[in-house]
């Protein structure tokens, strides 16, 4: 017998002595739940990248692939929790595995509307560097504008400063540059704007 899909209890029977639920009654309200729960993930996953192109972190490519990488987790584990659901298997640890996922991309977005919003203008320091290369690439949702510049950073040889399209076009490589960066409110350097020099 596993638990009950709702309430978690131990069952003896088919209905839950716990919240009185039968079986097939406790999947429907678990699967239910399943769907609104990867619903309130998706809508984080786009209020993440959505923050990103305000705040831009620095380190948002290598962001984005951490964030990528979270989100293809969350989708299995939710696929995999639905199907272990219909065949009436155990659920408890993936539902709790699943449960911590569910908060990440808000509390990812929260933070790095934080570390740009409650930083202070007086803080941007303008790093003079020569743009190396420019990269383009046309994504699912959206468009990645990178311009290459030398790195400033001990151990960062270069720094991929995510540009808007005016940005892009206005800098060939060998440009020489101003890059506006700001320390972030908690400690997240985030690119601020770009110059000519
Ligand atoms: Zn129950």
């Amino acid at each position: 017998m596993t638990r009950c899909f709702d309430c978690g209890a131990e069952r003896i029977s088919d209905q839950c002595p716990a919240c009185g639920l039968t079986s097939a009654a406790a999947e429907l309200v678990f699967r239910r739940r399943l769907v609104n729960r990867t619903a309130v993930f998706l809508v984080g996953s786009l209020a993440f990248p959505y923050v990103s192109q305000i705040y831009p972190p620095l380190d948002l490519d290598l962001m984005l692939v951490f964030f990528g990488l979270l989100f293809f987790v969350a989708l299995t584990l939710a696929i995999i929790l639905d199907r272990r659901a219909r065949n009436r298997q155990e659920l408890e640890v993936l539902k709790r595995i699943y449960s911590g996922f569910i908060p990440l991309p808000w509390m990812l977005a929260a933070l790095l509307f934080l570390n740009g919003r409650l930083d202070n203008p007086k803080n941007i320091v303008y790093h003079p560097t020569t743009v190396e290369n420019r990269f383009y690439q046309r994504g699912l949702l959206r468009v990645s504008r990178r311009l290459l510049v030398d790195g400033w950073r001990a151990g960062q040889k270069i720094e991929r400063l995510p540009v808007d399209a005016d940005d892009f076009d206005r800098f060939q490589d060998g440009d020489a540059v101003l890059a506006g960066v700001e320390p972030g409110a908690i400690g997240i350097p985030w690119y601020y704007g770009i110059y000519r020099r």
